[in-house]
């Protein structure tokens, strides 16, 4: 190869792809939305006319998607965790842990449950080390969060087999993971419950919006009662058997309930073209000795929008990712990226420092609390060197095999220089 060919990008075309979600609104949201302005009503109806709702829609699509007997349409995918926890009877008292890497919304869950939460390192999978997960394990401990990170499913034979023993409640979190799944089961229907997230930066969007599904009968009616400060007063759920108690207002809208219900039929389309995607490039990448592929739990299951491998150093990485770039290809390590991610544990600063609404009674020094979890910048040294040196590039419905072409051969080319 002359210096000349060498020094030109492999790509000089823009790379825009947009969002995988909103890219996506065309003829059936349009129609669902406008449906719900026809209808003249915006607000979901629970009575003997409830099935013509787009909510109970949405509930009936995840039951189905899942195989779980229950599901709950809410209004964030924050609000599926709070409802969720709080469904499995989680408070004041109690330990949940969680992952150094995963979304800030997860540990504030949590503390919105007025439990505390409990970090633990991710493995090279970039989800939970069941090993980490196991050590964390205190009296106090009553609950665990595996995050399908970037659509990856966690290690959830090793999860569920140390919750079992131990006698704690896994609730999956499935914000960026909607359509993924672990050895053929839907990724949400594995733990005692599974919590979606239709915010327009996840794989599927209404905007904003939630959901919550689950097998168990009694998660399922506190959920419900928490998701509705008058849920049990609407006398249409004569079936519940728990006693009521102070909620929020979670409920999901018409409107939002018709986009998701709409962008939820594509989500099958959009996974396969995105795992076709990624297996052209990894096949065409495998062998390169400077690079690790990311190693996935159920490569089968994964959903496939993020290609991550490793370099041996952080600053090996960065230098790798600025000439990836140069390549034309957009790429970035995930950590070191010049900002506070607060996908990491490090930046989750009101945890860090155990601040609450109030300084009065927070989850850490409320009398309930008998532990004594510490945090620290440092205290997950394996998840940041992970991340430090892990180049992360995001994956699109929309690229075509001459994009994939494009990333195979830059990658190629800047690893040769390595
Ligand atoms: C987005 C996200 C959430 C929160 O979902 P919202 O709908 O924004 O409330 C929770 N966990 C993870 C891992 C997320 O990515």
């Amino acid at each position: 190869m002359n210096s000349e060919t060498d020094h030109q990008p492999v790509r000089t075309k823009p790379w825009g792809f947009g969002m995988h979600s909103s890219e996506e609104f065309g003829e059936e949201e349009k129609a669902l939305v406008l449906g719900v302005l026809d209808k003249k009503r915006v607000f979901r109806f629970l009575g003997s006319d409830k099935e013509q709702s787009e909510a109970f829609r949405l509930e009936r699509l995840y039951r189905e998607r899942t195989g779980a007997k229950h599901a709950l349409a809410v209004n964030a995918g924050t609000s599926a965790l709070v409802s969720a926890l709080i469904g499995a009877g989680v408070g004041p008292g109690d330990e949940v842990i969680v992952p150094a890497y995963t979304y800030i919304a997860t540990a504030a869950a949590v503390l919105l449950a007025r439990a505390v939460p409990v970090i633990v390192e991710v493995d090279d999978s970039l989800t939970m080390d069941p090993v980490a997960l196991e050590a964390a394990i205190t009296p106090y401990t009553k609950a665990v969060i595996p995050v399908h990170m970037r659509g990856v499913p966690c290690r959830m034979d090793e999860i569920m087999e140390i919750a079992g023993r131990r006698g704690l409640v896994v609730i999956e979190d499935v914000a960026q993971a909607n359509g993924g799944s672990y050895k053929g089961r839907a990724l949400g229907s594995i733990g005692r419950a599974g919590c979606f997230s239709f915010q327009q930066y996840k794989l599927v969007t209404a905007g904003e919006g939630g959901l919550v599904v689950t097998n168990d009968d009694t998660l399922h009616e506190r959920a419900s009662i928490y998701h509705d400060s008058a849920f049990v007063y609407w006398g249409m759920n004569a079936q519940n058997k728990q006693p009521a108690f102070p909620g929020e207002n979670y409920r999901m809208s018409e409107l939002h309930a018709a986009l998701a219900l709409a962008q939820s039929g594509r989500i099958d389309a959009i996974v396969s073209r995105l795992r076709h995607i990624k297996s052209s490039i990894t096949a065409a990448i495998g062998d390169l000795p400077q690079i690790r592929l990311q190693p996935i739990p159920d490569p089968q299951g994964d959903v496939s929008y993020s290609l991550v491998f490793y370099l041996p150093t952080a600053e090996l990485a960065r230098r790798f990712a600025q000439r990836l770039a140069r390549e034309g290809i957009p790429n970035g390590t995930i950590d070191n990226n010049g900002f506070a991610d607060r996908h990491i544990y490090k930046n989750w600063t009101y945890v860090m420092e155990k601040r609450g609404a109030s300084e009065r009674d927070t989850p850490w020094n409320c009398a309930s609390y008998k532990g004594n979890v510490e945090y620290s910048q440092d205290m997950c040294p394996k998840t940041l060197d992970w991340l430090g040196r892990a180049i992360a590039i995001g994956l699109h419905q929309h690229m075509t095999d001459e994009d994939c072409d494009d990333v195979i051969r830059a990658i190629r080319k800047t690893a040769a220089a390595f």
